[in-house]
């Protein structure tokens, strides 16, 4: 474990949240400890556990790499699939996604970064037989690499994936739940950047640290997911962190479901279930309707970012720096 500075601002300064341990998989009880920086508010898990300690966390089946991905993940996909087609097709605008046709002639060239098992790519396949689909994840779950419909996969260290691809490569890159994963996601998405055309697009889905949920749930919120998310982002720290990495957010959605909210309540009442009592499920999601499902539920969000002016981040000059330097960000 690495006592590590804020990879936004590089303040050591910090406010300690709560202490708390792996209760999605369980794999020990081991305490780790959640920090919000004093100075850009980024919360993340300080001391910060080293790649090689994590490892024994993504255990053959922690859920992302299984194909039956469905504890929770078959309406998150969902959510998420619904959370992008809003933010891609927003209704009162036909001009504002210049890479998207109503007829889907295009041909994007689209990179999933944190491709998991691959479903993601796999729903893109359905919907659009003519983009052309890569896939990278730090996988070691070789099968991933077969999933087949001409959908490229890499499975390496995320570091390397500049060794891959040439730089403005891609019209599109997504990141579904993998930045709050990484240890340092300045040098990720700095790197990420690199890859994304002038006029591309990247997609990023992360926890909302700012949702009421966590308000309510503290360490029981599910989506803390200790100690495998080191970051949690709010939509202002996301904002200042594309800003480090040369990057602008378009738009923010929020999205959230019901039974990330029921997970949340078994934590809290110490119930170990790995399967969802539907009818708990279903009060929790009319009570959620009834009471207001947009803020409540914004347990995720998912940002739409573009490549920064130039004169609006010097980013790029260091691109390949990992470097935690002083930011400007107040
Ligand atoms: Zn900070």
């Amino acid at each position: 474990m690495n006592i590590i500075s804020c990879a936004i601002c590089g303040s050591t300064n910090s406010k300690k949240l709560l202490t708390s341990h792996d209760k999605y998989i369980r794999v020990d009880n081991t305490k780790f400890t959640l920090v919000r920086c004093s100075v850009c508010e980024l919360v993340y898990l300080n001391p910060q556990p080293t790649m090689e300690e994590l490892v024994k966390y993504y255990p053959s089946h922690y859920p992302s790499y299984l194909p039956e991905y469905k504890v929770l993940e078959e309406n998150r996909l969902l959510a998420f699939l619904k959370g992008i087609k809003k933010l891609i097709t927003p209704p009162s605008s036909s001009a504002s996604s210049p890479n998207e046709t109503s007829s889907d002639t295009s041909r994007l060239r689209v990179l999933d970064f944190g491709c998991g098992s691959g479903r993601f790519l796999l729903s893109m396949r359905l919907a659009h037989p003519l983009w052309e689909l890569h896939g990278f994840d730090i996988s070691t779950n070789k099968e991933i690499k077969s999933i087949g419909h001409d959908v490229s996969i890499i499975l390496d260290a995320p570091d390397t994936i500049g060794s891959y691809f040439e730089h403005e490569s891609f019209d599109r890159i997504y990141l579904n739940n993998v930045l709050e994963h990484v240890n340092d996601p300045v040098a990720t998405l700095r790197m990420l950047t690199t890859l994304l055309r002038l006029d591309g697009e990247m997609v990023i889905e992360v926890p909302n640290i700012d949702s009421i949920k966590f308000k309510i749930f503290r360490s029981n919120f599910f989506p803390l997911e200790i100690p495998r998310h080191l970051y949690h982002f709010s939509p202002l720290t996301l904002s200042k962190l594309c800003r480090k990495c040369g990057l602008s957010i378009i738009e923010v959605h929020k999205i959230g479901s019901a039974k990330g909210t029921v997970r949340s309540l078994y934590y809290a009442l110490g119930i170990h279930k790995d399967k969802i009592d539907p009818l708990l499920l279903l009060v929790i999601d009319k009570m959620s309707k009834l009471l207001g499902e947009k803020w409540i539920n914004d347990d995720s969000m998912i940002a739409r970012v573009k490549k920064a002016a130039p004169n609006q981040s010097d980013a790029q000059k260091d691109v390949l720096s990992t470097h935690r330097d002083e930011g400007t960000f107040s």
